[in-house]
């Protein structure tokens, strides 16, 4: 594996790559690496000759308040971890890299942003599609893999790519989890033991509302969630809890048509997200 800090030596291997025609998938991250991050490795390697993981910790997609500074990292052990899930090159640039000034011209997402995490935290979706549109002009992906967990960054990138043009294609991997339904994440290390205790009941709770939802309205089916999740009470909000078309995010209408139950929980420290996607997709 090589890793790679800086653009010019990342555009010098991309274009070896390309002369030799060669696929390439390619793994954008924040690191601390997870099995969930490893699904994403995993299906880019059946589907390329080459797999780029990127690994930044992207400042302009956390809000003034949020956790950019303390995000977890762990730079040694996503080496090893990079590595030995047979990553090609492991792109690790510095903000200064990424963003040597400031910019002449912004990306600002308008689609798909009114609800949930484009509603909650301000900017957070334009500083996504910055970071990707330059990683995407950089690493010129063939394939680029996405996670579900993130479903409103999924249809908010594949519009973005859509509406550009960017030759690649967005491929989507399931939610990979704990054994006791938690979506696995980077924030997780956060959660104390009790939180950690009970943080599985946002899965359970979804699961549960997933094989109701037919012949119920909304309002009950996010109802009833909302009283499962309450039972453990070791949370401290939920910030949204909603349910809308997928990908469109706009209100349900059709329930023959792919239909999204997307929530956030709050907790002492993390902030989890998990959604279910119900009829398709
Ligand atoms: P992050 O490092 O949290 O920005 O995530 C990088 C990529 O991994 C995103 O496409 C996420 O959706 C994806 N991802 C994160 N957690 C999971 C998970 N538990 N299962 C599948 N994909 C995930």
């Amino acid at each position: 594996m090589k890793i790679i800090r800086e653009i010019e030596a990342l555009q010098a291997a991309v274009r070896s790559y390309k002369k030799q025609q060669q696929t390439i998938g390619f793994v954008p991250t924040m690191g601390f690496l997870h099995e969930g991050h490893m699904a994403l490795v995993k299906a880019a390697h059946m589907e390329n000759d080459v797999v780029v993981m990127s690994i930044f910790v992207n400042p302009t997609q956390f809000g003034p308040n949020e956790d950019f500074e303390s995000y977890p990292r762990d730079e040694a052990r996503d080496t090893v971890r990079a590595e030995q899930n047979g990553v090609d090159i492991l792109f690790m640039p510095s903000v200064e890299t990424m963003y040597p000034e400031s910019l002449t011209a912004t990306i600002h997402a308008q689609k798909r942003v009114s609800v949930l995490d484009g509603a909650t935290r301000e900017g957070h979706f334009d500083g996504v599609l910055t970071v990707l549109g330059k990683l995407f002009h950089l690493v010129q992906p063939d394939n680029a893999y996405f996670g579900q967990k993130d479903a409103q960054q999924v249809a908010v990138v594949q519009g973005f790519v859509a509406d550009y043009f960017f030759p690649l294609k967005i491929c989507v991997v399931p939610t990979v989890r704990e054994q006791d339904g938690l979506a696995k994440s980077s924030r997780n290390v956060y959660l104390t033991e009790q939180e950690r205790k009970e943080a599985p009941v946002i899965h359970a709770a979804l699961r549960k509302a997933r094989e109701e939802v037919k012949g119920q309205d909304k309002a009950s089916v996010l109802a009833n969630i909302r009283a499962a999740i309450d039972q453990k009470n070791s949370y401290e909000k939920i910030v949204y809890l909603d349910m809308y078309q997928y990908p469109s995010f706009e209100p349900v209408e059709d329930w023959e048509k792919p239909i999204i139950i997307a929530i956030c929980v709050q907790y002492s420290k993390a902030r989890l997200i998990d959604n279910e996607i119900i009829g398709g997709a």
